[in-house]
């Protein structure tokens, strides 16, 4: 087996800098109330995914039996 040949201090710095790479944010418009989401996530203003409501917001319950 033989060893390695050599690279560059940048080809090194490159190929270690690749698995430090931050994935970019990534957001879509949700379908029911248009605001910024995660894709393939719960919508945070809604609760809504796919059109179905998935959280129930329980801050007008609690308004509502005040
Ligand atoms: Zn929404």
């Amino acid at each position: 087996m033989t060893t390695s040949r050599r690279h560059s201090n940048s080809r090194r710095d490159s190929r270690r800098k690749n698995n430090k790479r931050i994935v970019p944010v990534v957001l879509v418009r949700c379908s029911n109330c248009g605001a910024m989401k995660i894709p393939h996530r719960v919508c945070l203003e809604c609760g809504y995914y796919n059109g179905k409501p998935v959280i129930v917001k329980k801050i007008k319950e609690k308004k509502a039996s005040k």
